[in-house]
């Protein structure tokens, strides 16, 4: 047994550094190992042409609790950046998320009463009864057919892999409908972009003399020795690699991004443009430099396109595909992992939750709320 370090942590993205961070403070010992070559894991960011370039797909913190707002401020200070991205569909241009600059641009309505009586219209005519059983049927009783159509339906497509109707209803819960004239792409209270890049906070967590981080290091290369050797450990990569896929393979979705530097000002004038369509076979392009109001080079930019992939073994699990039949696997898994008291599992992977970063800075503060405080 290690006598040097209280807890062997698994990835240095957000969950682990929490933990690490929140440990250290309560003067355990931290070990801390990262198979990338860099810490921060999907929400790192690097400096490039005088900005941030987020390498991992674009990343804008937002939450209502105050407490986690509070919380993330103790390690950077963020601008005033709103997501207000907009849909390139075949070349029409339409404010997202849906509200009535988008309805005003389709249809032509004006006040929020024309525009619910259009979606009742195409609600009506779609005859969809009872609860939405797929994302399709959620998505028309949501906004009607036209959005669906030109909106929803090629870029869910293509980002799962899979028909709408076969995907679950609450992935497109996750987007606000609006019967304003406000392009806000979320909803909650606090929102903005980390100045100086996201990689500092992970950075700051992690310095503190009780934490030792070691990068290049895959938990699976070692995984019989670092068990004998640690009392605890924190494990935030994917949950059904941890147990050698015995139950068989969650699904996860990949991504590939493509980053240029351009030598243009402005490329597209908005950080974040989504193309709707099926047939364009990426689903965004992000331009960094929109996040961070005219920092950067003059007549340079950078853009990053990313493209769906379908995940295989060994490629990097972006999202958790948390249909019925993988949450159901997943239940089974969280039971193995609960019969192991050696062993956490948290964050995206570990806890095979579609978690954005407030969501995990939650549920990291929970876990070592209950870690700490039951006394073990
Ligand atoms: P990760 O960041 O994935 O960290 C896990 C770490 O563990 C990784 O660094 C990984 O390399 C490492 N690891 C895995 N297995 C092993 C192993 N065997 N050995 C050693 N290390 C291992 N959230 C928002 O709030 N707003 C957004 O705008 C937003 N946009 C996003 C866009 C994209 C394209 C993606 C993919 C996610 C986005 N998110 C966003 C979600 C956000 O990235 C996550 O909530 C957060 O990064 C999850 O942190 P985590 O620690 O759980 O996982
Ligand atoms: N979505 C869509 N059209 C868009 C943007 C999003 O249909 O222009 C759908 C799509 O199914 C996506 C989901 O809404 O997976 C959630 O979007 P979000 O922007 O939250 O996705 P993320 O940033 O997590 O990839």
């Amino acid at each position: 047994m290690n006598e040097k370090f209280d807890y062997l942590i698994v990835g240095a993205g957000l969950f682990g550094a929490v933990f690490a961070h929140e440990a250290a403070l309560k003067g355990k010992k931290v070990k801390v190992i990262e198979k990338r070559d860099h810490i921060a894991g999907n929400i790192y960011t690097k400096e490039v042409a005088g900005i941030q370039v987020h390498q991992y797909g674009a990343h804008i913190f937002h939450t209502s609790d105050r407490a986690i707002w509070n919380y993330v401020n103790q390690f950077a200070e963020f601008n005033r950046y709103t997501n207000t991205p907009v849909a390139n569909y075949h070349g029409e241009m339409y404010n997202l998320p849906f509200n009535m600059n988008t309805f005003n641009k389709l249809w032509g309505v004006r006040t929020p009463q024309e525009a619910a009586q259009k979606i009742q219209e195409q609600r009506d005519a779609a005859k969809i009864s009872g609860q939405p059983r797929n994302l399709e049927e959620q998505a028309i009783t949501l906004i009607g057919t036209d959005i669906y159509e030109k909106l929803i339906k090629g870029y869910t497509e293509k980002q799962w892999g899979q028909k709408a109707t076969e995907l679950p209803a609450f992935i497109i819960r996750r987007l606000p409908v609006r019967y304003t004239y406000d392009n806000n792409y979320f909803n909650d209270t606090y929102q903005g972009i980390p100045i100086g890049g996201y990689t500092q906070i992970v950075a700051k967590m992690l310095d503190h003399p009780n934490i030792d981080v070691e990068t290049n290091m895959d938990f699976f290369a070692r995984k019989a020795e670092y068990l004998a050797d640690y009392p605890k450990v924190v494990f935030t990569g994917m949950i059904d690699q941890f147990f050698d896929y015995q139950l068989g393979e969650l699904a996860y979705r990949s991504l590939r991004f493509e980053t240029e530097t351009l030598p243009v000002d402005n490329y597209q004038g908005n950080a974040v443009i989504n193309y709707t369509d099926a047939e364009t076979p990426f689903t965004r392009i992000i331009e960094h430099k929109h996040f961070e109001f005219g920092k950067g080079d003059d007549n340079q930019t950078v853009i990053t396109k990313e493209y769906p992939v379908d995940w295989k073994r060994g490629d990097e699990p972006y999202y958790p595909v948390n249909n019925q039949t993988n949450n159901n696997l997943y239940k089974q898994y969280a039971k193995l992992g609960a019969k192991q008291d050696q062993i956490i599992f948290g964050g995206r992977l570990g806890q095979y939750r579609y978690y954005d970063m407030h969501q995990v800075i939650h549920a990291a503060l929970v876990t070592v709320k209950a870690e700490f405080e039951s006394g073990k």
